[in-house]
């Protein structure tokens, strides 16, 4: 049996493999990335140990230091009496308990540096030093640049790339992902969780390169300075970093438990108020009274408890600070008292031991970012890894047009297991004709409708084209066939005219001034201030639900599709607005196979065929004429209409 917690890490281990992947693309600029950080870590490092020589040359004043050939210096391990003060010039002896290898690596060191910069006078070695302590610098923050510059570019190719592969997925996506998400969710994919993983993945992975090499050069630099004092002060920084780890665990979990109560806080005062007759009327005031100050009283206390123990924080931390500072200077610094040992290297062991503090502290900040990330980057995988339960065949068949019908076999549909919402329909749509489908809400006509353009596929029967199953012909070629026009009349944040262009993107100007026109939408968009480039949306402009209507028509015109589903608007119009739509429909209908979800009485009087659904099944079928002489569903319907509008029936023979 796997253990939980290895299965959580390897899960997240896959998690951010695949991830990485999406570095692989510029995996050689990667690599170079590395590359400046690993040197600006490095010369981050030397600028750092630049201190000891800078000692030797100003700190030990009135010495002319560096003239002595390390080559002369005495042999680093050998003992001096403790009272001799120690020439300036001689190079820094190093500790007594380094190993020699260590000390002759010194030895050598300082030898090359001398001979680097060692000057006629003292006044030109200074000079010299600082123009290489310059140098040393401007290299260093090239180097710092580049791997800057290149790691945001990295990064930001990746999120890019993850953004577009998510958008890309849900384009691929069946309606019933949709339907099943929450819309702010899936966006929240591209943009928060995207951002996330940004900050783990990309910048996390950098700054975890980063600080782990910076970390490394002055664990270098520390151990080279002095491994012995480096082994005391981890003896003693552990305990106090224990005890601060503690104090910060403690805290987090009265946090909680402060957040918890204020939460109750807030939910006594949401009942009551929500809940004021029934506390009023069962004289319940006093309880809820007493419990809302029993849960005040509890807030404040843990409040309390988290100040208390919060406020021991800084001075702990910062006596921590000292204890281990005071401890390192007393342990290193009193053979720099007491023999006279030149500081240099002491210094240089502080120096680079505080400064490994900063990518410590990065570098826990990196996990905590990583862990989020990962977190982030598993909901992106359930996005990019779902499969469209609307696939098209294998090999899949072209359909170049539509003869002869559109017919629905035995179709049935349910969009959850249990709960079937359309029951063995037949239905045939001759090429040419006019079906309009009526029936009370919830009965099934806008699943029904949905099944042709196969956003759904039915759970039994067949939906066939000219005799051939929907499954399979290529699904491009199906909805090329397809127009769609929806009571949410769906605009974009685009021009009118590319709004309209959606429906055949190669269509020209005047293409789109023609379908404009006979959808009755030309002169007001004429009467826009930029005209057909007038932008339409959330920050440009609004239009009524009419002028909406008739755009949404005209889009349908331009693609000029053999079959069209209409689903009417239901909204009410104005008079004039109201003639203005229908009259496009009128035309938009004109010669086509149309399947109508009808609202509106004069599309349903017109049709070739209606077809009342109700509970998903066909309850009736025929001529406006026919079905109300029938006097079933159809003249109910019908009859409610009228005495809603409160206008006489029309045909209805009364
Ligand atoms: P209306 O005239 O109100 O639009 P309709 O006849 O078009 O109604 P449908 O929208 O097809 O009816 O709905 C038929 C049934 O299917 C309803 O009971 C509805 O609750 C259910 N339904 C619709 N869409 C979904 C969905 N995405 N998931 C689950 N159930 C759904």
């Amino acid at each position: 049996m796997k253990l939980p917690i290895a299965e959580g890490t390897r899960e997240a281990l896959r998690v951010w493999r695949r991830l990485m992947g999406f570095h692989r693309p510029r995996a050689a600029l990667f690599g170079l990335t590395v590359l400046f950080m690993a040197l600006t870590a490095g010369l981050s490092g030397l600028t750092l140990a630049a201190i000891v020589p800078f000692t030797e040359i100003v700190l030990r004043a009135g010495a002319h230091p560096l003239t002595t050939p390390a080559a002369e210096a005495r042999p680093a391990t050998e003992a001096r009496p403790a009272a001799e003060p120690r020439p300036a010039a001689e190079p820094e002896e190093p500790p007594r308990s380094d190993a020699p290898s260590l000390a002759s690596l010194r030895a050598r060191l300082e030898a090359r540096f001398q001979e680097t910069i060692r000057g006629a006078t003292p006044a030109e070695t200074l000079g010299r030093f600082c123009l290489l302590v310059l140098l040393l610098f401007l290299l260093k923050n090239l180097c710092w640049y580049a791997q800057s510059f290149l790691s945001v570019f990295i990064e930001q190719r990746a999120v890019r790339d993850i953004r577009d592969r998510i958008f890309a997925r849900y384009q691929g996506l069946s309606l019933d992902y949709f339907q099943g998400s929450h819309s702010g969710v899936l966006i929240s994919r591209i943009t928060n969780d995207t951002d996330l993983v940004r900050g783990a993945v990309a910048n996390g992975l950098m700054e975890l390169l980063r600080h782990s090499f910076t970390l490394l050069t002055y664990l270098a630099v520390v151990l080279f300075a002095n491994a012995r004092l480096f082994i005391w002060a981890i003896v003693i920084l552990v305990p106090s970093v224990w005890l601060i780890d503690r104090l910060g665990g403690a805290l987090r979990r009265i946090s909680r438990t402060a957040q918890e109560k204020m939460a109750r806080v807030t939910s006594v005062v949401g009942e009551t108020v929500r809940g004021i007759r029934i506390v009023k009327a069962f004289g319940a005031e006093e309880i809820q009274t007493r419990r809302f100050m029993r849960e005040t009283g509890d807030y404040c206390s843990s409040l309390v408890r988290m100040t208390r123990l919060g406020s021991l924080g800084t001075p702990l931390t910062e006596m921590a600070g000292v204890a281990v500072a005071m401890a390192l200077i007393y342990i290193g610094g009193r053979r720099i008292v007491t023999e006279g040992a030149a500081p240099g290297y002491f210094l240089l062991f502080l120096a680079a031991f505080l400064s490994m503090m900063h990518p410590l502290k990065a570098l826990h900040q990196v996990n905590l970012h990583i862990q989020h990330g990962l977190a982030a980057g598993k909901r992106i995988f359930e996005v990019l890894d779902a499969r469209a339960t609307v696939r098209e065949a294998p090999a899949p068949r072209p359909l170049p047009g539509f003869a002869r019908a559109l017919r629905l076999e035995g179709v049935s549909f349910a969009y959850e297991p249990d709960r079937q919402v359309l029951r063995g329909l037949d239905l045939e749509i001759p090429r040419g004709k006019v079906v309009a489908l009526v029936g009370p809400s919830g009965g099934g006509k806008s699943t029904l409708v949905q099944l042709i353009p196969r956003f759904y596929d039915p759970t039994a029967g067949r939906v066939t084209i000219d005799g051939v199953d929907l499954r399979e012909v290529r699904l491009a070629d199906l909805r090329r066939l397809i127009g769609l026009v929806t009571q949410e009349t769906t605009l974009f944040q685009e021009t009118i005219a590319n709004n309209i262009r959606i429906g055949n993107p190669a269509a020209g100007d005047e293409e789109i001034r023609a379908a404009a026109r006979t959808a009755n939408a030309h002169e007001f968009i004429c009467a826009l201030p930029e005209g057909y480039d007038t932008l339409i949306g959330e920050r440009g402009l609004r239009l009524s639900g009419g002028e909406r209507q008739r755009l949404t028509i005209a889009r349908a015109l331009l693609k000029n599709p053999p079959i069209l589903i209409l689903d009417e608007a239901t909204s009410a119009l104005d008079a004039e607005s109201e003639r203005l739509v229908q009259d496009a429909v009128r035309r938009l209908l004109a010669n086509r196979t149309a399947i109508v979800i009808a609202h509106r009485l004069a599309t349903v009087r017109n049709a070739d065929l209606i077809v009342a659904i109700e509970r998903g099944e066909i309850v009736e079928r025929g001529t406006h004429e026919e079905l109300l002489a029938r006097g079933g569903l159809y003249h109910r319907l019908h009859r409610l209409q009228f005495a809603e509008s409160g206008a006489a029936p029309q045909g209805s023979g009364a």
